[in-house]
């Protein structure tokens, strides 16, 4: 079997450990003689799965107590409704607009006819850093990050303290670092970059937010209808939650996330050096103090689309896939997360390295 080093950008790398574990165990789940995706979610065999994916999560990323961790459907995508829906108290809503996520979410509270400000964007600039100083409201309803720009290859350093509640997409850096959860007050992500396959969208929320919704929200859309019911109101993404909860085996056995970040950090140090060290010949899209340790985007110089579509194709022929960028911004991107190996990075530099010398 060969497996290829897929850096693209979702659904991702999983890893591989992971998808033996789960195709071990496929057809015939610990000798229940079924797939746990044949499994009633009201029984014991997936009540134990559910609830394992759920109490590593709140081990690994330190959730405190006052937070209850919702398993969706719907994709990060529906949260971006869910959250003036059921946060919104009729004030202000205040959005940081770091990339085409953050507009996307801007959009749907403009849909709920919500009053809403964008304080603070990056637009101007292509989206290639953060914007220093954001500075939310302290009586804003709720105040909106994207921690990481899946697309620009932008990440938050560190979260803005807000007196309002702060809510983050971390839909592409979600268990990559850990979380000073005195800050955040909802965090959501689609799973499928870093935390597993498409299907599962983790919520994790301040109890305290759950009682905002309005009546006429619906109750499926409601976070209170999911915390109330541990997530099994209605037939959760089973074999989803299943896989999730195998990628929080393997963080565990990773050291935890904690000793992930430092791992990241190192992964993405490779792969900056060499752009950095290229005199010129690679080009980052993001400035250095907003750098993404998760999606590496840039260019070759002179955005000289033939050579970047010429190392794209070298690059797959090696067993290197996913590395188009973003339409929005064309040139490479290769995303990083936590199962993309140290291995995959130093092939990738290799590969960019011998390409740079050969085509300066
Ligand atoms: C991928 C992504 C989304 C969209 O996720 P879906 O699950 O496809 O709706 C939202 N936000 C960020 C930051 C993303 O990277």
């Amino acid at each position: 079997m060969s497996r290829v080093f897929n850096f693209g950008a979702g659904p991702a790398t999983i890893p591989l450990e992971v998808l033996e574990e789960a195709q071990k165990h496929l057809v015939d789940y610990h000798g229940e003689g079924m797939s746990i995706m044949e499994a009633s979610h009201r029984s014991k065999m997936y009540d134990d799965v559910h609830n394992e994916a759920l109490s590593l999560m709140r081990e690994l990323y330190e959730i405190p107590a006052d937070y209850d961790i919702l398993l969706l459907q719907g994709g990060a995508s529906t949260q971006f409704a869910m959250v003036p829906m059921n946060l919104s108290l009729g004030g202000k809503a205040e959005y940081a607009d770091t990339g085409s996520w953050s507009s996307k979410a801007i959009k749907e509270a403009k849909i709920q006819g919500i009053d809403f400000e964008t304080i603070a964007s990056s637009k101007e600039s292509s989206h290639n850093h953060i914007p220093a100083d954001i500075n939310f409201s302290d009586d804003a309803d709720y105040a909106y990050i994207t921690s990481n720009n899946t697309i620009y290859g932008t990440q938050y350093q560190t979260f803005p303290s807000t007196k309002a509640p702060l809510v983050v997409d971390a839909s592409s850096d979600i268990f990559s670092y850990p979380v000073d959860w005195s800050k955040v007050d909802l965090m959501f992500a689609g799973a499928q970059k870093n935390a597993g396959p498409s299907g599962v969208t983790i919520v994790i929320i301040k109890k305290e937010l759950l009682t905002r919704a309005k009546d006429n929200v619906p109750s499926m859309l409601r976070y209170s209808t999911h915390a109330d019911a541990d997530s099994l109101y209605n037939t959760p993404p089973t074999f989803g939650i299943y896989i999730l909860s195998l990628i929080m085996k393997w963080i565990k056995g990773k050291g935890g996330i904690e000793a992930l970040q430092k791992l990241n950090e190192e992964k993405a140090a490779i792969l900056y050096d060499a752009i950095d060290n290229s005199d010129g010949f690679y080009v980052g899209h993001a400035t250095k103090d907003s750098r993404s340790l998760m999606n590496v985007s840039f260019n070759i110089k002179d955005k000289d689309a033939d050579l970047e579509a010429k190392l794209i194709k070298l690059a797959t022929e090696s067993g290197m896939i996913g590395l188009k960028g973003h339409r929005s911004i064309g040139g490479l991107r290769a995303s990083i997360y936590n199962a993309m190996s140290k291995e995959g990075i130093q092939a990738l530099v290799e590969l960019m390295n011998k390409f740079a010398k050969e085509n300066r």
